[in-house]
C-alpha cells in the first residue's frame, strides 16, 4: 500500500513483469487487490450501477447477443438496440424466424449493424444445430462461435452463467497495468496474469468495477488521480499526465 506523496520505487503488489507474476503466488498480493476491489465496490455501489441490463443477467443468450451489439458502440445505443431486438426474439429459434433486415432495423444504429445482424444469424444457427439451442458454458466452446473473442466469452460466463471468468477490455488492461497489479502487453496476457493474482472470488465483479472506474476516474489520457479512491494502492505506471 502506498501513501502520498507517490513513491516511485514501491510497488504495492511487488510485481514488475510477467516473469514475476509467473513466480508469484497469491500470498501477499491478495490483501491489496482485495482492498482495491472493496473500495471500488463501495465507490461504484456495484449492483446498482450495473453495466449489463438486469433483464440480461443470468440469461446467457441475451448476454451473448448484448455483448456482440456492444462492440464499438456506446452503451446507450447498445441498450436501446438490445431492447428493440429482444422485443422481437429472445431465443436462437425465434431469432432465426426473423428476416435479416428486421434484425438490422432493430439494432440500427449500432456500429457495423449490417455485419452484426449476419453474425447473430450465424451464431443462432450454430447454437440450434450444434448446441441444442443452448449457449455453451465453457470458454473453449464459446470461442468456437463466430466472432466471439475472449472478452465476450468471459462476459457470457460471468454475467450469463455466474461462473468464474475475467473479461479484459481496454479499461481492465489499462488500469491493471497502471496500478502495477500486472505488467502485460495486451488484454489476453492481462487476463491470464489477473487469473494468477486476483482471488477467484473477485473475478466476477472485477470487469464491471474497472470499467466504471476507467470511464469516470482512471481515464485513458489524463486520469483523475487527485480524486481516485485507490490512489494509495496505485503505482501509476506510465502515467505522465494526470488531474
Ligand atoms: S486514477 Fe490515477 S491513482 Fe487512480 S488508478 Fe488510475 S492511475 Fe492509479
Amino acid at each position: 500500500m502506498r501513501t502520498h506523496p507517490i513513491s516511485a520505487h514501491t510497488s504495492p503488489y511487488g510485481i514488475k513483469s510477467m516473469t514475476d507474476i509467473d513466480m508469484d503466488t497469491d500470498t501477499g498480493t491478495d490483501t491489496d487487490v482485495e482492498r482495491v476491489i472493496q473500495i471500488l465496490k463501495k465507490r461504484y455501489r456495484a449492483g446498482s450501477s450495473l453495466l449489463m441490463a438486469p433483464a440480461t443477467r443470468g440469461d446467457p443468450f441475451l448476454t451473448l447477443i448484448s455483448c456482440l451489439l456492444s462492440l464499438r458502440t456506446r452503451d446507450e445505443v447498445t441498450s436501446k438496440a438490445a431492447e428493440r431486438l429482444f422485443s422481437l426474439a429472445k431465443t436462437p429459434e425465434t431469432m432465426l424466424k426473423l428476416r435479416i433486415d428486421d434484425i438490422e432495423s432493430a439494432i440500427y444504429p449500432v456500429g457495423f449493424y449490417h455485419r452484426k445482424a449476419k453474425q447473430i444469424v450465424e451464431i443462432c444457427s450454430t447454437l440450434v444445430e450444434r448446441y441444442n439451442s443452448k449457449v455453451p458454458d465453457e470458454l473453449a466452446e464459446l470461442l468456437k462461435l463466430r466472432g466471439v473473442g475472449r472478452k465476450t466469452a468471459n462476459i457470457v460466463l460471468t454475467i450469463g452463467y455466474n461462473k468464474p471468468g475475467i473479461a479484459v477490455d481496454t479499461h481492465v488492461h489499462r488500469i491493471s497495468n497502471r496500478m502495477g497489479i500486472v505488467a502485460t502487453k495486451n488484454p489476453n496476457e492481462t487476463e491470464f496474469a489477473l487469473r494468477r493474482v486476483v482471488p477467484e472470488r473477485n473475478w466476477l465483479i472485477l470487469n464491471e468495477l474497472f470499467v466504471l472506474h476507467g470511464r469516470s476516474v482512471c481515464t485513458p489520457l489524463s486520469p483523475r488521480c487527485s480524486i481516485c479512491p485507490v490512489y494509495q494502492y496505485c503505482k501509476r505506471i506510465g502515467v505522465t499526465r494526470s488531474r
